[in-house]
């Protein structure tokens, strides 16, 4: 299998290139090996190095650090999220369970900020969820309803205010929430690689090929190396399946966004000088929208079962044109070509969109999946799943097995076909929202 990236994203073009990294090129053996390094992989190899000051801790990723769906994310640290069913009181059950995952993510990575005293374009403005259609007022009034019971704060707003605070007239109404935070992705996972302590050994464009439990440890195969390795922790998200890793509970879904360049001052001032903010979309598959505080505008408006993971460029430019028409939707009066970059991600899917945190076997672990909610979540359950690999316990681990478990997935070609059929259906329904 191959890990590949287009180069595009905006996220990641902000920063300064990586140097000097290390790729695998002899045979080692270790007590700790950890394959990924996104926010579970890199949370989860500084909570062992801490536990564990006097040992070493391997950590490999198939790319550059950092670089999968980490730095690729559209940057909101959720308290809540709309779209995960909550109807009936045992479903609302379900969603205090998960919304108590989601307050310890933001407590976790708010820590590390803290700590490591990480910049990260930090803004604690809350978030919309938002829609041009009048009749989704009912789904926002039975989440308002949800909202209430679980004392979060928020409120409904109507047009007028909307037009006012985020520069179009598109959205109708939207409800909005003061918990949740916006943040650059990418300035977030960088600051988690520099914190690496030093007992922390880090591989990059190392791809773990193949992997096999023997007795004790367990074997991985590399292209120009091995490791044997007493204890692994899979922190590879939206490639458990292809690593063969909980392989009927989760699967990959690709996603694509773009960023536009910064407004002009004249631009800005056109559609009303807005303050940053975040949209989600009522439907699932409308559009994602953020407006940066550097006056960049971000759309993220297609879901999709890709095969191979790398997207073509031609693939790709289809999807940054069906952007530039999201975007034009909302901001007629903007150029057409203020498109800057454009960029795919994967991300791991359940069905019944719960996490995986897991020991599958004696020295065995894996973390991951967590639906598109990942910033907070995958830093919490990396250094959760550190916590549980050294066999201690904590408050956030009670916690997270609260959660259900989970579910079964049909074998393929069902999976592929329910997923797709599943697809289209929620597109139609969002076809005013893209
Ligand atoms: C477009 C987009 C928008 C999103 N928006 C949000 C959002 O607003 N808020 C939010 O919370 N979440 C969002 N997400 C989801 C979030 O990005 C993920 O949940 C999160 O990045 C998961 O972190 P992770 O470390 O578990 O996985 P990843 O960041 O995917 O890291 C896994 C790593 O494993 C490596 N790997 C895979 N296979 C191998 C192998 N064989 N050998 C070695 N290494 C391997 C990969 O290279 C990768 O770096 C979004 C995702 C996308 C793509």
């Amino acid at each position: 299998m191959q890990v590949i990236n287009d180069n595009g994203c905006s996220w990641i073009n902000d920063l300064s290139s990586r140097v000097n990294y290390k790729t695998l090129s002899s045979d080692l053996n270790c007590e700790w090996l950890i394959v990924g390094a996104g926010y579970t992989g890199l949370s989860a190899a500084r909570k062992l190095a801490q536990i564990y000051r006097n040992k070493k801790i391997l950590l490999v990723d198939a790319q550059l650090a950092g670089e999968g769906a980490s730095s690729r994310n559209s940057g909101y640290l959720v308290d809540t999220t709309l779209n995960d069913g909550f109807t009936s009181n045992k479903e609302l059950e379900n969603y205090k369970k998960k919304a108590d995952i989601y307050k310890l993510g933001i407590e976790t990575v708010k820590r590390f900020i803290k700590e490591y005293q990480v910049d990260c374009d930090w803004n604690e403005c809350g978030k919309y969820f938002a829609s041009s259609k009048i009749v989704d007022t009912k789904i926002l009034e039975k989440f308002s309803e949800t909202l209430s019971k679980l004392g979060f704060d928020h409120k409904i707003l109507s047009q007028k205010d909307l037009s006012r605070k985020l520069g179009t007239s598109f959205y109708n109404i939207a409800l909005q929430t003061k918990g949740g935070i916006l943040l650059h992705p990418g300035k977030l996972v960088r600051a988690m690689i520099d914190a690496l302590p030093e007992n922390v050994d880090l591989y990059e464009n190392t791809t773990l090929l193949k992997w096999k439990k023997n007795n004790n440890s367990v074997d991985c195969k590399f292209k120009n190396g091995s490791i044997k390795t007493k204890n692994i922790i899979f922190a590879t998200n939206g490639f458990f399946k292809s690593l063969g890793v909980k392989k009927n509970f989760s699967f990959p879904i690709t996603l694509t966004a773009s960023m536009t360049r910064p407004l002009t001052d004249k631009e800005f001032e056109d559609i009303g000088s807005p303050k940053e903010y975040g949209i989600l979309p009522v439907k699932p598959l409308g559009a994602t929208i953020r407006f940066t505080k550097d006056r960049r505008i971000l759309i993220r408006n297609t879901v999709e079962v890709y095969n191979p993971y790398k997207m073509s460029k031609e693939d790709l430019l289809e999807r940054s044109n069906y952007q530039k028409l999201g975007i034009k939707r909302r901001f007629p009066n903007l150029p057409n070509d203020i498109i800057q970059s454009s960029w795919s991600g994967i991300v791991s899917r359940s069905r019944n969109s719960s996490q995986i945190f897991e020991k599958i076997d004696n020295n065995i672990f894996a973390a991951g999946c967590y639906n598109g909610s990942g910033i907070g979540v995958g830093t919490l359950f990396g250094e959760q799943i550190a916590v549980k690999v050294s066999n201690q316990n904590s408050e956030e681990i009670n916690t997270i097995e609260k959660r259900n478990k989970p579910t079964w997935l049909p074998p393929q070609p069902f999976l592929n076909l329910g997923v797709r059929t599943r697809l289209i259906y929620e597109r139609l329904r969002a076809r005013s929202e893209t």
